[in-house]
């Protein structure tokens, strides 16, 4: 297969901030950069070389960027995959639509990590009025999840027993959902998998993940950062799934450890992921590399860790200080002064609360300086310990 040398231009849907990790890794290899996004001000099309404002299906937009674009790829999963198809009529695209169509839709994604033989939480589709009737007691106390366009815990309910469920789904406006059995949780944990055109695939560490409010807040990245028998089972798992796909790019499986010590899958991201953002200052390929090179067809090799990491999203609550009147730019020298401290700022202008504004990596000699620094920055930023 012929790569797509440097020089080209590489083209993506959608402008937020993964969009800007990507359009960053390309240019630095030297590709020309195409984003397509609505929003003038999105923070991917701020640093592209061509900026296509444009709605996803609109016509023109689309043979727009595929005008500009020698390949495209994706950076949100809700990126219509009737578009993708679309611009795959002109140019190469990865990932497939088809791929991306079922990662779209928790019903479809359950589906195929159970083909994949890859247990996930119990859990009953639920697709109008008769079904409600249907669903098992062993599902209570349970979490109800919108089948399509959730994301950061939007699009979900508690449902702590049977007589709660009507009303939850009635609060998501009757849309297609799946009722997941509320599971004891030991850890979260997530894989960043790469899969080449030619089949070659690699891997990011297992990374492990704490979520508040739905809403990734610290991931660590070390050894024994996971017990070892499910982080194993976590990448071939994630493998599995990538393979059973015939994927082509960057792919990012969220997985709940429990406590008796099994894994089960929770959800997967066609695209690189907010638990991989470490990887850039504490990888040799960032995640957003191996988007490049899986997209341009230029080889995959096993990224090395070389630093222990901790990130720490940086939520727009922080901006929001007590006491304070409106929005206040936290105090970036007072973590820039510590050792091993990336920070990354996506360019929004305004801040609100749960918004991922940016992120801060730390890297350092071991996993408990490390940890032990991210604990001082977070304190400082008014992130709560962790
Ligand atoms: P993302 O931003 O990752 O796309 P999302 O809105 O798709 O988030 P999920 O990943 O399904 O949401 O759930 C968000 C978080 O809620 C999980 O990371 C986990 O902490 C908690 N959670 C979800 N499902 C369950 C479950 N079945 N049992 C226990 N906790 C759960
Ligand atoms: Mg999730």
């Amino acid at each position: 297969m012929t790569p797509i040398l440097p020089g080209a231009t590489l083209g993506v849907m959608g402008g937020g901030q993964l969009g800007r990790m990507f359009v960053h890794a390309a240019q630095r290899m030297g590709y020309f950069t195409a984003v397509l996004d609505p929003d003038e001000g999105s923070p991917a099309g701020r640093v592209s070389h061509h900026h296509v404002r444009s709605d996803y299906v609109d016509e023109i937009g689309l043979a727009e960027l595929s005008g500009y674009s020698d390949a495209i790829t994706t950076e949100f999963e809700n990126v219509p995959a009737a578009a993708l198809a679309r611009l795959a009529d002109h140019r190469p695209v990865a990932p497939a639509a088809s791929a991306v169509a079922i990662a779209q839709d928790r019903a479809q994604e359950k589906a195929h990590f159970t083909r994949c033989g890859v247990p996930c939480a119990p859990y009953a589709v639920i697709t109008g009025e008769d079904a409600l009737a249907g669903i098992g007691d062993e599902l209570f106390p349970g979490i109800l999840k919108t089948a399509r366009l959730g994301y950061d815990g939007k699009g979900q309910a508690r449902v702590a027993t049977r007589a709660d469920l009507r009303p939850a789904w009635e609060s998501l406006r009757r849309a297609d959902c799946v009722l997941e059995k509320m599971l004891p949780l030991a850890f979260e944990c997530s894989v960043v998998v790469a899969r080449g055109a030619d089949g070659v695939m690699v891997h990011l560490p297992v990374q492990r993940n704490l979520h508040r409010n739905g809403i990734l807040a610290v991931t660590e990245v070390h050894e024994q950062c996971v017990p070892p028998v499910p982080g194993l089972r976590a990448i071939e798992a994630a493998k599995a799934i990538a393979e059973g796909l015939d994927y082509v790019g960057v792919l990012c499986i969220e997985f709940f450890g429990l406590a008796d010590g099994s894994l089960v899958v929770n959800e997967m991201a066609p695209r690189p992921h907010n638990s991989g953002h470490w990887s850039i200052e504490g990888a040799d390929v960032s995640q957003f590399e191996l988007q490049v090179r899986t997209l341009a067809r230029l080889p995959l090799v096993q990224p090395r860790q070389h630093s222990p990491a901790v990130m720490l999203n940086l939520l727009g609550d922080l901006w929001f200080r007590e006491g304070a009147t409106g929005a206040q730019t936290p105090d970036w020298a007072s973590v820039l002064c510590l050792p091993g401290t990336h920070l990354h700022l996506y360019g929004k202008a305004e801040a609100r609360p749960g918004r991922k504004m940016g992120h801060l990596t730390l890297t350092g000699p071991t996993p408990p300086s490390v940890r032990e620094t991210a604990l001082d920055a977070a304190q400082r930023l008014g992130i709560a310990p962790f």
